[in-house]
């Protein structure tokens, strides 16, 4: 019988704050409103929503009517993906096949969005872009790509699964002078769900033309999220056709009553972690160490999945522990009361090895034999120390 449980599984998501629970509290029952009314408690709803789109647009270095909330990650990446090769296809009608560039590792919610473009009339062209073994993009090949008929590219920013920091200000950098001279119009479209976190994500340094950011990684709610329009706030050249049709709210780009509690939410969380972002970077940078160490000691066949711990995203981990089973791993840790995971919280059902870990270059064997440890704020040593010392009583005997 577990006596305890232990969560090592904030890539998949985070507990609400208390701060966040307490600035959503009024506008379950209270200021109920509508955000479309036009009366006092619509008005007091919109109110809300538009202080957490000051926020968030302040956080990013964006204009306020640059942020379009979304009710999850997956659909500010779809809407950034199928929303942009839409537009494209209006616009340039004279590409037969718009083409869209991505990473090989990319999320399942931009790899599923762009198979089903893919299927759609007047299919697109993929162009996957190669990783090291570390999962990063070469660059100037990745570039090499871009051409007249580019809708798109894509790169997330850090990786959900193996912590990979992509040179976006670089890609973008590339994209923008390929543009001035004429040669694409491409747009950039990064995902910092998980960089967020830790890096600051300021579109001014970074350059991309879109950014899908969310609630649920950062002590918000689930249900909401949100994607950065570069150029939004100039109505005459909306850059992107919306998925969702109806009221126009989100600047017509996505239909549908605003998640007000969860949004409110997402503000409160933002605000929280700007106010204290450094000191999680710092505190799971120690654990994440620690915890490497500790389980080379235990373990010593193991070895990490992408990049070198100290390069990668400080809350992520990924271990190849060989001659062991991701499933069995997951599943005895989990009896044990400890959760981890075997990749991106989504694909927790499919029973298939990583396609992420087989991305890099690696065997089948350790794409299955390998488990993703993410830590977060209240995470401490002495949880890392029982996780161990599970590991060991698990693995080793
Ligand atoms: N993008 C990244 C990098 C993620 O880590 C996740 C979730 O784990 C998503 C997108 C999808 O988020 P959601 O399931 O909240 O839509």
């Amino acid at each position: 019988m577990q006596s305890r449980r232990l969560y090592f599984d904030y890539a998949a998501t985070t507990p609400v704050a208390p701060e966040v629970l307490r600035a959503m509290e009024p506008y379950w029952s209270g200021e109920f409103g509508n955000p479309g009314s036009l009366h006092s408690w619509g008005q007091a709803a919109m109110n809300a929503v538009d202080r957490a789109r000051e926020t968030l647009s302040g956080a990013i270095g964006a204009s306020f009517r640059e942020i379009v909330f979304a009710a999850s990650a997956t659909e500010a990446n779809n809407l950034g993906v199928i929303g942009t090769l839409r537009k494209f296809r209006m616009d340039h009608s004279d590409v037969a096949r718009p083409r869209v560039i991505l990473s090989s590792i990319e999320h399942p919610s931009v790899l599923e969005a762009v198979r089903a473009a893919e299927r759609e009339r007047g299919a697109v062209e993929v162009v996957y872009a190669p990783v090291d073994a570390a999962g990063r993009v070469n660059v100037p090949e990745l570039l090499s790509h871009v051409n007249a008929d580019t809708a798109l590219v894509f790169t997330m920013y850090g990786h959900n699964e193996i912590g990979t920091i992509q040179p976006v200000a670089e890609i973008a950098e590339g994209i923008q002078k390929l543009r001035s001279e004429g040669k694409t119009y491409a747009r950039f479209h990064t995902d910092a769900v998980q960089a967020f976190p830790f890096l600051p994500c300021r579109v001014d340094e970074l350059g991309v033309d879109l950014m899908t950011l969310s609630s649920q990684k950062i002590y918000g709610p689930k249900g909401a999220a949100a994607l950065y329009v570069r150029g939004l706030s100039t109505p005459r050249s909306i850059p992107l056709e919306p998925l969702v049709r109806g009221g126009g709210q989100e600047y017509g780009l996505r239909a549908g009553t605003e998640n007000v509690p969860a949004i409110v939410g997402f503000g409160a969380a933002t605000e929280l972690l700007l106010a204290r972002r450094e000191k999680d970077a710092d505190h799971v940078r120690k654990l994440k160490n620690y915890c490497w160490e500790r389980i080379r000691e235990v373990l010593p066949g193991s070895e990490v999945n992408g990049p070198p711990p100290k390069d990668g995203l400080l809350h992520i981990l990924n271990v190849y522990l060989p001659r062991h089973a991701s499933e069995d791993m997951l599943t005895a840790l989990d009896l044990a009361g400890i959760a981890v995971s075997a990749g991106s919280a989504c694909s927790a059902r499919s029973l298939e090895p990583s396609a992420v870990i087989e991305g890099l270059g690696h065997s089948r064997e350790r794409a299955a034999s390998s488990i993703r440890v993410s830590f977060g704020r209240p995470t401490t040593k002495e949880e890392v120390d029982v996780f161990i010392e599970t590991v060991r009583q698990v693995l080793v005997g």
